[in-house]
């Protein structure tokens, strides 16, 4: 048989086993879900790490090579690691995700989870209370700092077990991306961003001395609405949380996909979309079979965020059910990027004027007070998340590059050039090992910006082509033909310049974050 219907037919069931299980482990997580759900993941992992096939692979890739054996070779190529090393990467990383889960800070002698010290970042205006805080939200990086350099020397020996230089350029070639435009991308993100950022917490911080009745020299992190200063504080924030009051966030995005001609009831049908306890917390969208079984796990309650997440949920649905029929199993999927980019696109519409007052019936009077505060709010949001992921990802590299180097110091290095942060005096703390993403999903921010600049991306090519897009139905034409359909038969960045007509670029990134420089 054919490597690459074998491959399909061996790990086809696997995957739909443990993307089942992972449902039923999510929606209520019982021990006997748990063990479930285990031994779907080790069965999927040993087929991937079976060299036998991995072999058989290659030597078809180097004679006769396929979209379908290149999509196989780089997802099998992670677990052609040697099985001990592998076997000790997976506990030390369950180990550090244990205690991130089980830890928590201590303020004013009691204990506080993150909800608690954020709830305190954002509302309290006793610099002390606010010290202690932000101290406390960084105690677990001591915990973990010095298994997670010896996760990153771990992770690089087995990049190199690989042919890869470390951990960080294998991250990028197993997806398919390239480190000179990556890098280009990130010096240019921080071209185009540094003026009006620097602008706009220039203005920022002279609110917070004076809220805080200090020099604007004296604010320090915990002088901020978050750990990290990577979202939106609140006195920039639009509060549309009244709006939502009365219709049904469901309906909403119904009503949205509708709107554009994307049908969801079948994802809606087989979705789990309020809380109850024992479900997990988050939201989160998977397809089970890369056919039509695609569900969404939300947690919705009648706000704004909500509405934002359903969207943004919806859009990767929309994606995983958009594939066209002649494609192989392996290539039936998507691009984390391309389907970032979707869901970001989507989920940027509860937030837009036009979806406001169409979909959600916003009074038009109401709206144009709103309008330029909308863009403000979106614009900031923007600068302040580009700017987090330059320090995410100078730092990830600088940590793969020498696990042994000084990292605190590089930290608030990045932290102070990017972020124009002042560190606490005199500190030394491995305050970035209490970034949980750097021990658990490492090397992944970068696919959050590419998502950013595609969603933008793809709203300007559709702005030029299709027009407003709410009730728009030419806009799923669009998205079905040009991004949807092809899955990965077409690499990422190629289907990005097809659909939206041009290169990855920081231009629509540019223009979107220029608009605080007027402010
Ligand atoms: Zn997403």
């Amino acid at each position: 048989m054919d490597v690459t219907a074998h491959a399909e037919e061996l790990l086809a069931p696997l995957e739909r086993e443990l993307h089942l299980t992972w449902w039923d482990v999510q929606v209520e997580a019982t021990d006997e879900n748990a063990a479930r759900r285990a031994a779907a993941e080790l069965a999927w992992s040993e087929a991937l790490a079976d060299g036998e096939l991995f072999a058989a692979v290659e030597a078809k890739r180097a004679t006769a090579p396929t979209r379908s054996l290149e999509l196989l070779r780089n997802t099998m190529l992670p677990h052609q690691v040697p099985a001990d090393l592998r076997a000790r990467i997976v506990e030390l990383e369950a180990s550090v995700d244990v205690r991130f889960s089980r830890h928590r800070g201590v303020v004013g002698d009691v204990e506080v989870d993150d909800t608690g010290i954020k709830k305190i970042l954002r509302r309290s205006d006793d610099v002390g209370e606010r010290r202690e805080a932000w101290e406390a939200s960084k105690t677990v990086g001591a915990v973990v700092a010095d298994d997670v350099r010896e996760l990153a020397r771990l992770r690089n020996e087995a990049a190199r077990s690989l042919g890869h230089r470390d951990w960080f350029a294998l991250s990028l070639a197993k997806d398919e991306m390239d480190e000179q435009k990556l890098q280009t991308t990130l010096a240019e993100t921080d071209r185009a961003t540094a003026e009006p950022f620097f602008r706009w917490k220039a203005s920022l911080d002279a609110r917070l001395a004076t809220r805080f009745g200090c020099a604007i020299s004296d604010l320090r992190p915990w002088h901020y609405a978050d750990p990290f200063f990577q979202e939106t504080p609140p006195d920039g924030a639009v509060d549309l949380d009244g709006y939502f009051d009365g219709p049904d966030v469901v309906a909403l995005a119904r009503r949205t996909m509708d709107g554009v001609g994307l049908d969801v009831d079948g994802i809606i049908a087989r979705s789990d979309l309020y809380p109850r306890t024992g479900k997990n917390q988050h939201a989160f969208c998977v397809s089970m079979d890369r056919l039509d079984d695609v569900r969404v796990l939300a947690n919705l309650v009648p706000t704004h965020d909500s509405a934002e997440t359903m969207l943004h949920e919806l859009g990767h649905g929309v994606y995983d059910r958009g594939f066209q029929d002649e494609l192989s199993w392996l290539e039936r999927t998507s691009h984390l990027v391309t389907t970032e980019a979707s869901a970001l696109f989507f989920g940027a519409l509860a937030g837009s004027s036009r979806w406001l007052e169409l979909v959600l019936g916003v009074d038009a009077d109401e709206l144009g007070a709103l309008r330029s505060r909308l863009r403000e709010a979106r614009a900031a949001e923007l600068a302040l998340f580009t700017r987090w992921v330059l320090v995410m990802n100078g730092f990830e590299r600088g940590l793969y590059a020498d696990p042994d180097g000084d990292l605190d110091g590089l930290w608030w290095e990045l932290v102070s050039r990017y972020q124009g942060v002042t560190p606490p005096d005199g500190r030394t703390a491995p305050d970035w090992a209490a970034k949980i993403h750097i021990a658990v999903a490492p090397v992944y921010y970068h696919t959050y910006l590419y998502g950013s600049i595609v969603a933008l991306q793809l709203k300007d090519a559709l702005d030029a082509t299709v027009g407003p897009i709410v009730d728009q139905p030419a806009v799923g034409d669009f998205l079905r033909m040009r991004l949807f359909g092809p899955g990965q038969s077409v690499r990422w960045d190629e289907l990005v310049e097809r659909a939206t007509g041009v290169q990855l670029s920081v231009a629509s990134l540019e223009r979107e974050v220029a608009s605080l420089a007027t402010a």
